[in-house]
């Protein structure tokens, strides 16, 4: 389809939609999913997960499981998640080969896993659960009377090839688009890939880490100039906190950039944090909704919104790792921090918060990769700053950050926020550097409690 105007005839607005693994989960979620896509003319690029709790099973048959009967039981249960679908096929033998195809080559790899696990086995692995979803989703869509046609992303996804946590090249990523997406594009024809995954200059699988297809999303989304990204999840958009740790939380209509960035990087789990820096990049507005009830409408994501309050929302993020150097040789010196930075630097070390001390520094490191759990410093890492300084390292903690605007200059906003928590021990308290959030860490048994008194001051 295309609009004649003014005698040139111009391509219609694309949207771009990311189904997540619930989305996906089996046979009715995805028929829901398809029925959004089928409600869409503009919708002609669907990224999906892989299904719900299929990357968890590969992860850990990745990590290697030496015990046969162990990875029997997980294989089985792969099986079971994706033939349930195929049962309910109106032609299941259009898809059966590939999968079954997919599922022996899982059980080899997760073989080699169980002798010899590596992070570029991991990415081999655990991009089948979006390989095989993507077979099934397609099949339903073209079942219900679309023209679908699945397309291996890798084809486009070019990353670098630090495995578990890859980085997308934006500029060939563009290029490979244009080349084998936009083609697509002027047909009627509805692309379904895979979110998460990409491969690298030599064609070698990767993926993007833990909750990449949304970043995926908004990747293509860039690459093919769409007009909108929508990322279908569970939840209809984004809450003032979690509705489960908070049942009072409200519902957000709309939130800048700037805002769900915050969000997003600081834990709300609903979008993964780097999904955003593509649209920002873009412009292209975001929407966040639930697939299983589309009518309930989301949350619009902008760069500009009508209403921006103080106090916008609650985020939680678990398994923090903080770390902290001591060395009286930082007392009114110079250099010290630049070495500490430079050691991260050297081991591929993201750090999240930071703060300082006279003679010490703490921070946390991000999440990063595919693995889950809280963040180790590595081995050699911890060496090499021992060398330095005293080195500390403590887990088991939670950081809950305050989004808003213009936190820096309204007055009181940090009195608000502490004198609610008489009760319990912030620590590591970040305040000043974006006048959009306040965050700090906690300790994960008192984390929810936490989050909770604060909703319950700040936005009920
Ligand atoms: N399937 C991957 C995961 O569970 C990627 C995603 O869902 O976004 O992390
Ligand atoms: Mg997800």
């Amino acid at each position: 389809m295309s609009f004649v105007e003014n005698n040139f005839t111009v391509p219609p607005p694309i949207t771009v939609a990311k189904f997540g693994g619930t989305s996906v989960a089996d046979h009715a979620a995805m028929s829901r999913s398809a029925t959004i896509i089928k409600d869409n003319p503009a919708a002609k690029v669907v990224l999906i997960s892989a299904c719900s709790g299929v990357t968890n099973l590969l992860v850990e048959l990745a990590n290697g499981l030496a015990d046969n009967e162990q990875r029997s039981k997980r294989l089985q249960q792969l099986r079971t998640i994706h033939q349930d679908i195929i049962d309910q096929l109106a032609h299941p033998e259009t898809v059966t080969t590939q999968v079954e195809q997919l599922i022996s080559h899982i059980a080899k790899l997760a073989e080699q896993a169980a002798q010899k696990p590596s992070v570029q086995l991991t990415d081999q692995l655990v991009a089948h659960g979006e390989l095989l979803s993507t077979h099934l989703f397609t099949q339903i869509l073209n079942e219900m009377g679309a023209s679908a046609l699945r397309f291996d992303i890798r084809d486009v996804m070019r990353t670098d090839s630090q495995y578990g946590k890859a980085v997308p090249e934006v500029d060939t990523i563009r290029q490979l688009a244009d080349q084998h997406l936009q083609p697509i594009l002027k047909t009627d024809t509805i692309i379904v890939s895979q979110g998460f995954i990409g491969a690298d200059e030599s064609g070698v699988t990767t993926t993007l880490g833990r909750g990449g297809s949304d970043y995926s999303a908004a990747l293509i989304a860039e690459a093919i100039s769409a007009e909108i990204l929508e990322i279908w999840t569970d939840v209809p958009g984004m809450y003032t906190t979690d509705p489960r740790i908070a049942a009072n939380a409200k519902p957000i209509k709309e939130i800048s950039f700037c805002e769900a960035s915050e969000m997003a990087n600081f834990g709300a789990k609903i979008l993964h944090p780097s999904t955003l820096l593509p649209a920002v990049r873009q412009q292209i507005p975001v929407f966040v909704g639930s697939s299983k009830a589309p009518e309930q409408g989301g949350t619009w994501i902008r760069q500009s919104v009508t209403d921006a309050p103080k106090f916008r929302a609650l985020a939680l993020r678990c398994n923090q790792t903080m770390v902290t150097l001591t060395s009286l040789n930082m007392f009114h010196a110079y250099g010290f921090l630049a070495e500490v930075f430079r050691i991260l630097a050297e081991y591929k070390i993201s750090v999240d918060l930071i703060t300082t001390s006279e003679v010490s520094v703490s921070l946390t490191l991000d999440q990063t990769d595919t693995c889950g759990g809280a963040p180790r410093l590595p081995e050699a890492a911890m060496e090499a700053l021992s060398k330095l300084c005293r080195v500390e390292v403590e887990q088991d903690l939670c950081l809950v950050a305050l989004i808003g605007n213009d936190l820096g200059d309204a007055p009181g906003a940090a009195t608000q926020v502490f004198s609610r928590l008489e009760k319990y021990s912030p620590r590591m308290i970040c305040f000043g550097a974006s006048t959009h959030n306040l965050c700090f860490l906690v300790k994960t048994a008192e984390s929810r409690e936490v989050v909770q008194t604060l909703h319950q001051g700040l936005f009920e």
